[in-house]
């Protein structure tokens, strides 16, 4: 049975060439394999306004509780400077122990590795008793409306419920073993426009420069610190990132100035407590500081994110603790529990049951020769099958 072989699965992935939106035969692909291990397979296309229609899978085995679900995707990011590579990015070539490919650690290594161990674990003791899924999505490297988001709802909506999850996305900075995501921080974006009044650098008596206001406003956005952090969590972040008044000239004082700004947020705030935070800093700020001495206030008006992330963390410390004793015993590492990074899937689906992250060594994510250890993929099917084999005899016994 070549399903075993981690190897082996994730060459026949990367042979497909999923770059988002494309299926690129990836899903077609995994779903053959799924069938052989006797899972049932449900392809479903999502489609929305001024976006690509994505091929996503729902792919379940056994009909009873308790139920683990494994998400992630087939999707890869493009080639970039295809030049630059040393191999064939959608050949699997295996140099000196690496497999070259695009989505060899992000993610479709990860898929090989659950697959494989889960197959190891059948030919070992047969089927779970329980039920496991796979949720797979085309859409997570690109715009992410037709993926995830919608493929839970969908499956939740024709009765599927799920007791804990699995991300497998590459959460590992250096080794495997290093680190498992339980949470994440939240993300607000948001754009600051102050008006002011045009005209000549020579006559500022006649103008206001809108660029005094932005400055002591975005100085208010980031001065006091959000917060100090908590245990599980760094402190809240933000960042402007341009200050712009669109303006090629020296002598003409601007009209207006915006200023971006992104906000990474831990779970001592909510999107709607951060934006009130923004809102009464900004107010004070404005009133505080006009444009010059004894003029009106800053005149501004900020627009923020209308689908701001989440900040989330999971609490079922039975599956942080299974999936920690599965890496110590397969790796003889005790990894950091860690809710850094941008956000990812586990957003999504923290809304239906718990949720971990663990999966390859991120080093060449996105990068040109992305590749994989053989070694780090035969590790990370023995950390999911000691994991499956656990999950499963803890979740019967309770
Ligand atoms: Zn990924």
């Amino acid at each position: 049975m070549t399903l075993t072989d981690p190897a082996h699965t994730l060459a026949a992935l990367i042979r497909c060439p999923s770059v988002t939106p494309d299926e690129g035969g990836a899903l077609t692909t995994l779903s053959a394999m799924l069938v052989d291990l006797g899972f049932t397979n449900e392809r479903v296309t999502f489609s929305d306004s001024d976006t690509p229609d994505v091929d996503n899978l729902y792919s379940r085995l056994g009909t009873d509780g308790p139920h683990l679900m494994f998400a992630g995707h087939t999707d890869v990011v493009p080639v970039g400077d295809a030049g630059a590579w040393t191999q064939d990015p959608f050949a699997a070539q295996i140099i000196d122990g690496e497999m070259y490919g695009r989505g060899a650690v992000d993610m479709k290594g990860g898929i090989a590795c659950f697959v494989s161990a889960l197959a190891r674990l059948m030919t070992r003791r047969g089927a779970p008793a329980g039920s496991v899924s796979l949720l797979i999505t085309g859409d997570e490297e690109g715009p992410g409306i037709n993926g995830t988001e919608k493929l839970l709802a969908h499956a939740a909506a024709k009765g599927e419920r799920w007791d804990a999850a699995l991300v497998g996305e590459p959460t590992n900075p250096e080794q495997l073993g290093d680190m498992i995501k339980i949470g994440r921080r939240g993300s607000l974006s948001g754009v600051l426009t102050v008006e002011g009044v045009q005209g000549h650098v020579a006559y500022p008596h006649l103008a206001d420069n809108p660029l005094r206001g932005i400055l002591t406003l975005a100085k208010a956005l980031m001065q006091p610190p959000l917060d100090a952090g908590n245990e599980r969590f760094p402190p809240s972040n933000l960042e402007v990132t341009a200050i712009d008044t669109g303006n090629p000239s020296s002598n003409v004082i601007p009209a207006r100035a915006t200023a971006r700004f992104n906000i990474r947020f831990n779970d001592i705030w909510t999107a709607e407590s951060l934006t009130a935070e923004l809102h009464a800093r900004l107010e004070h700020a404005a009133k505080e500081n006009g444009l010059r001495e004894g003029r009106e206030p800053v005149r501004y008006s900020v627009t923020l994110s209308e689908r701001p992330s989440p900040s989330f963390v999971t609490r079922d410390t039975a599956l942080i603790e299974t999936l920690s004793a599965a890496v110590l015993e397969a790796t003889g590492r005790s990894l950091t529990l860690s809710t850094t990074g941008g956000t990812s899937d586990a957003r999504f689906i923290k809304n239906y049951c718990p949720v971990v992250e663990f999966g390859l060594v991120g080093k060449t994510m996105h990068m040109v020769d992305e590749r994989v250890a053989l070694t780090d993929l035969e590790g990370l099917t023995a950390i999911y099958e000691v994991f499956l084999e656990r999950w499963f005899d803890s979740a019967k016994a309770g």
